[in-house]
């Protein structure tokens, strides 16, 4: 045997530079499903099944494409590590070297790299060229500036593939639509929504289901409601049903919450992408498709693409820049434990109730429930930053490491002290009552900071203000809401002071 080619669940890209110069009769692809990627953080039922089947499926067409796959299905892997099954395999096969994709978890590099060390079997990292950019290129960006800011990245890589541009110059005359993507629903709300296409699990899918629910009994995730993509055709068919029913009002309704409303016109295609079903470039090209048709308006299309070129790309090259560090910052010194209601969804706070069963259920919520509802929640209380991102990591199904990390920790929780976002992003109930209709169902009220009705973002949000005044006084998009805190009666901060610390000893 020539050479072991490692294919982790998160690259099921049958494009990868795994398969450039792959030779049938001597190459074998390795798979295993190993007990520690579902166990090192809590994973969902949801979450684990999905990597499972889309796993399976790009097993068989691999296997129907004349590959030679060796493939480790749950609770049959000849260890509970990957580490360990690449140790097993390199002693059963003897191969001259493994190859693998550059993984997207600094743990599961530093193991294999360890395990290939130990039995002296070289081990080949390729580029992952799903990607628009690559680490180093990110380095080479980042080298010298004190504050790394999506948009000058995002401006560099537009022009540098020329995504959106007309020359020199952004296509509409503008880099950014932001000001027109800010809609809420109003009083009215969403009205009759376009019910995302969903996929019913095949046999194969079934089968995963099965296992998963006797392997993780006690393990959040409504498997019932499984209908994600898990091939790269049905990605194909998720990305253009978006395109088709839900982009044109992408962009307008993309910050704005809905009870009992999860996907509104978001494209739910992150799973797709970070388990390379699909590949960024596809998806970018129907959406630009569809502004030249006059299907979907420039700010959909750009605030759409903004996510993908921009954000997707930016944080995985922070992630790397930054690790292994990164995962340990904590520059609010937050300590408290997360609330037990993250596990259940059982909590009197209307916003929160409705954002975490979603997610316990479906493995999913949308960007602004993400950053404004559970991790403003957390970001406020006081969350130690590893508990959050543990949580993070464990409950969606696009969770990987690379590009859940800088989001929970940079984004939502400011535990980088600013590296990758310009502010902490903080707000009182009065956002979420804006941009949803979360507080009119809710006991509590949003303008009140202390007493019985109090909601417990409002009381919160003031005391974040309380104890981290002296650090964002002067700070340029902070300050004014100290300064907003400074003018509180001393009697009307006593008293939310006193709720804070309440919420914090009843929640935690
Ligand atoms: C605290 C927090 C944790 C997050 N954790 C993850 C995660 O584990 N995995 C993940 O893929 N995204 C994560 N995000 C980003 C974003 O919330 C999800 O990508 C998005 O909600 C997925 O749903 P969608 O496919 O319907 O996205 P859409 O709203 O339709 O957006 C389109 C695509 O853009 C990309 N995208 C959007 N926002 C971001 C972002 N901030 N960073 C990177 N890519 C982005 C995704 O690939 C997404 O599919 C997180 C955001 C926050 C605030
Ligand atoms: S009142 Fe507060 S807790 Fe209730 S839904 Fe509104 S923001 Fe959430």
């Amino acid at each position: 045997m020539r050479r072991l080619l490692l294919v982790l669940g998160d690259q099921l890209n049958a494009d990868s530079a795994l398969f450039d110069d792959h030779d049938p009769t001597s190459d074998v692809v390795l798979m295993a499903e190993v007990a520690e990627e579902s166990a090192h953080v809590p994973s969902s039922r949801v979450r684990t099944a999905l990597f499972l089947s889309a796993m399976r499926h790009f097993r068989d067409r691999l296997t129907a494409t004349g590959h030679t796959v060796r493939y480790h299905e749950l609770g049959a892997a000849p260890a509970a590590t990957l580490a360990g099954v690449v140790g097993h395999e390199i002693e059963a096969l003897a191969p001259v070297e493994i190859r693998v994709v550059q993984p997207g978890d600094w743990r599961v590099r530093d193991a294999l790299r360890l395990a290939c060390r130990k039995r002296a079997v070289p081990l080949v990292e390729l580029p992952d060229r799903h990607f628009f950019s690559s680490p180093g290129e990110f380095a080479a960006w980042a080298e010298g500036r004190k504050e790394l800011r999506l948009e000058y990245f995002y401006r560099a890589l537009r022009r540098r593939t020329g995504i959106l541009m007309a020359g020199d110059e952004p296509v509409g005359g503008d880099w950014n639509f932001d000001a027109d993507n800010r809609g809420s629903f109003g009083r009215a709300g969403p009205g009759l929504l376009p019910a995302p296409l969903g996929f019913v699990p095949d046999a194969l899918t079934r089968g995963v289901l099965t296992e998963v629910a006797g392997h993780l009994p006690d393990r959040a995730g409504n498997l019932d409601r499984f209908d994600w993509p898990v091939t790269s055709a049905e990605a194909t068919l998720a990305l253009e049903d978006f395109i088709a029913h839900r982009l044109p009002l992408f962009g307008v309704y993309q910050d704005a919450m809905w009870q009992h409303e999860p996907w509104l016109y978001h494209s739910r295609l992150s799973a797709a992408l970070n388990l390379k079903l699909i590949d960024p470039r596809q998806v970018i090209a129907a959406a630009l498709d569809a502004h030249a048709r006059g299907h979907a308006p420039i700010a959909a299309v750009e605030g759409f693409v903004r996510q993908i070129l921009g954000w997707r790309e930016f944080v995985r090259g922070l992630y790397w820049l930054r690790m292994p560090d990164y995962a340990g910052l904590n520059a609010l010194g937050a300590t408290a434990a997360l609330p037990a209601f993250y596990w259940t969804g059982d909590t009197d706070a209307a916003c929160l109730k409705d954002a975490l069963r979603q997610t316990l259920d479906l493995g999913y919520a949308h960007h602004i429930q993400r950053l404004m509802v559970t991790g403003l929640y957390a970001l406020l209380l006081g969350v130690e930053p590893r508990a959050v991102h543990e949580w993070y990591l464990a409950v969606y199904v696009d969770a990987v490491e690379w590009v859940e990390l800088p989001n929970v920790l940079g984004m939502s929780q400011y535990a980088d002290g600013g590296l990758l976002a310009s502010k902490p992003y903080v707000a009182s109930g009065r956002y979420i009552d804006r941009m949803s209709n979360y507080c009119s169902g809710c006991r509590f009220d949003p303008q009140r900071a202390s007493g019985e009705d109090a909601c417990p973002f409002t009381t919160l949000y003031w005391d974040f203000l309380d104890r981290h005044a002296d650090r964002f006084r002067r700070h340029p998009r902070l300050g004014q809401q100290v300064r907003n805190r400074d003018r509180l009666a001393e009697a009307d901060l006593a008293a939310i002071r006193v709720a804070a610390r309440r919420l914090r000893t009843t929640e935690t």
